[in-house]
């Protein structure tokens, strides 16, 4: 795991690797190696998914593991509560919310804290884990494809760097390691197996964190959280489950109307072919002569935060007059201050690996 050296390194992120295979204009305009622009305001009051990962973080904090589960739900209904507001206040900052924004943000707030209540209630029996680490984020050296123990440089010789942030990283009471996905669902289908078997994101994160922690992960467990009316009889709804077998193992699924588990067993070949994809990217990526050109389709452009001076690139208008005044040059570092895993949250992940593994080997 190294150290990031800002203008020594070249540094990549999972979102700008999406925004490269997206559409590369978009990607030219806001990957932080690129032009570095983010839009100055919000495009949305909250992210109700963003709010929910935060009071998750909080809850499996591994330094609160050990405590009383009565005392830790509040305190991670109010890391829910606390995000909310936070997101809401930045937005407000230059606008005033409209009525329906109010009524949308209220009734989300109620439902999200009736949500959690919910799922706490159903993780009790479930969580047979220990937490090792939360939204922890890490760096890692790109091995070269054509030879592992040499790291990937730039054509001006720069190393490449990875950064990666996880949701939660956990040992199981077979003292396996597994990465954690909160997702939250929307829509009335749970996602099939195999968009769980083929998420880049999953693959991403175990693969760099098997490198940065030199340890082997068992796999990947998807808790997903989706949004239903909170009268639908949870707690008496019958779970559904479902074991399917596989390459890596069996996998196994427990579900209700609003939470599915599913324990994703991956094997050490499609996390390192995974790896090497990432790595021909990067490749591709950093490439002098990388062609800039859009790649408009509706799926991507319906969300892009780089729509406005796209749209005055492609029309021929003045783009450079938008980018001046809706959008800046980021200054932040990758983690904003106030959030779990940042200031107070981050854990030394790997002093817990090493801890765990020498105990083991004590015994
Ligand atoms: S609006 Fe569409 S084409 Fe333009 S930058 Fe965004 S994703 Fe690319």
């Amino acid at each position: 795991m190294g150290a990031n050296y800002v203008g020594v390194n070249y540094v990549a992120r999972p979102w700008e690797s999406r925004l490269f295979r997206q559409c590369r204009r978009a990607w030219d305009l806001g990957a932080r190696e690129r032009q570095n622009y983010e839009p100055i305001e919000p495009a949305q009051v909250f992210s109700f998914s963003e709010a929910i990962h935060d009071a998750l973080d909080v809850y499996y904090f591994p330094g609160m593991w050990e405590w009383n589960r009565e005392i830790v739900r509040p305190l991670a209904v109010a890391g829910f509560e606390k995000s909310m507001r936070r997101q809401r206040n930045t937005y407000t900052q230059t606008r005033e919310l409209s009525a329906e924004q109010v009524e949308d943000w209220d009734r989300h707030l109620e439902l999200g804290t009736g949500l959690l209540w919910r799922y706490f209630d159903w993780a009790r029996d479930l969580d047979r884990f220990t937490p090792i680490g939360v939204a922890s984020q890490f760096d890692i050296s790109l091995p070269d494809p054509a030879d592992p123990n040499r790291g990937l440089i730039t054509h001006d010789s720069r190393p490449l760097q990875y950064r990666v942030r996880i949701d939660l990283a956990v040992i199981d009471d077979h003292d396996l390691y597994w990465l954690v996905e909160h997702r939250v669902v929307t829509g009335s289908q749970w996602p099939e197996l195999d968009e769980l078997r083929l998420d880049e994101q999953a693959l991403t994160r175990s693969w760099a964190w098997q490198l940065a922690f030199l340890a082997k992960l068992e796999g990947t467990i998807y808790n997903e959280l989706r949004l239903t009316q909170p009268d639908n009889g949870e707690l008496t709804s019958p779970v559904k489950v479902r074991a399917v077998p596989g390459p890596g193992g069996i996998t196994t699924q427990r579900s209700t109307e609003s939470f599915r588990r599913t324990h994703l067993p991956r094997t050490e070949t499609e996390i390192a072919r995974h790896g090497i994809g990432v790595a021909l990217e990067m490749q591709d990526m950093t490439d002098p002569s990388v062609r800039i050109y859009p790649n408009p389709s509706w799926e991507s452009c319906s969300g892009c935060a780089y729509r406005p001076p796209c749209l005055a690139m492609t029309q021929g208008t003045d783009e450079n007059s938008v980018l001046e005044t809706s959008y800046r040059k980021r200054t932040s570092e990758d983690f904003e201050p106030g959030r779990l895993g940042s200031v107070w949250g981050f854990v030394p992940e790997v002093y817990r690996v090493a801890e765990h593994r020498a105990r083991g080997a004590e015994q």
